[in-house]
Formats: structure tokens, sequence, C-alpha cells
């Protein structure tokens, strides 16, 4: 035996479409930012000269010409930042033991050791700045 809803329908009575189903709309999924873009792990853009280079590496200089710290040697040279401002070794050239300063002294290789894997940011990344 049917139901009195499908004897209804069998005779040609429409059901009422939901009125809240209208206003309803599909779910856009976000991306989870957090959890599925993996961060930059190395740098190569040098925000002095705007070029990628194989030896960018993060300055924290006084210099007032330059609000660039992502610095690659050629241009830190030109802006004679010394290599005791240098932060990291993370860069092509440092890891291949090819990083060498031409203003002042290159700091060793060693002096970085620690920083390379255990520095690593635990926030969000703004790449841009
Ligand atoms: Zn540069």
């Amino acid at each position: 035996m049917k139901s009195l809803k499908e004897q209804l329908l069998q005779a040609g009575l429409k059901a009422t479409p939901n009125p809240k189903a209208a206003n309803e709309r599909a779910k856009i999924k976000k991306k989870q930012v957090t959890e599925a873009v993996i961060h930059q792990e190395q740098r190569n853009f040098c925000e002095a000269c705007q070029q990628v280079r194989p030896d960018v590496e993060l300055y924290y200089h006084r210099n007032p010409t330059t609000e660039a710290e992502w610095i690659c040697v050629k241009c830190a040279d030109q802006l004679k930042i010394g290599d005791a401002c240098r932060q990291t070794a993370q860069s092509d050239t440092s890891i291949k033991k090819m990083f060498r300063r031409e203003h002042g002294v290159t700091r060793p290789a060693s002096e970085f050791a620690a920083v390379q894997r255990s520095d690593r940011p635990k926030g969000p990344v703004n790449g841009n700045r």
C-alpha cells in the first residue's frame, strides 16, 4: 500500500519546495592555509636588486640606504653590509660552501650550523613582508 504522499504525487500534486532550501548556498571549501601550504624554506629572492640569486641571506643591518633584509652577496658587498650582520647560511651557495664575501670577512659556516634546522618560523610567514 502506498503512502498518502506517494498517492498525492501520483495524482499530480507537487510537493511544496522547502522555503529554507532557496536560501541555502553550496558551501565553498576554503583552503587550509595553516596546514596545507608548505612554507617557503629556502629564500633566493634578493630584496635589494629584486632578482633571484643563489646567494641570498638574511642580514640584520643598520644601513639606512636600504630596507632590504634578504640580500644577495653582490648587493651586500655594494651596500657595504658586513658579514657580522648575516643571520643565515641557507642559500645554495652556502650549502655548497661557496659563500664568500668581498666586503670584509666572511663568517665561517660553522657559526650558522645551529641555526640551520631548528630556527624555522613557527607562525605564518609573510613572504612579501
Ligand atoms: Zn641583490
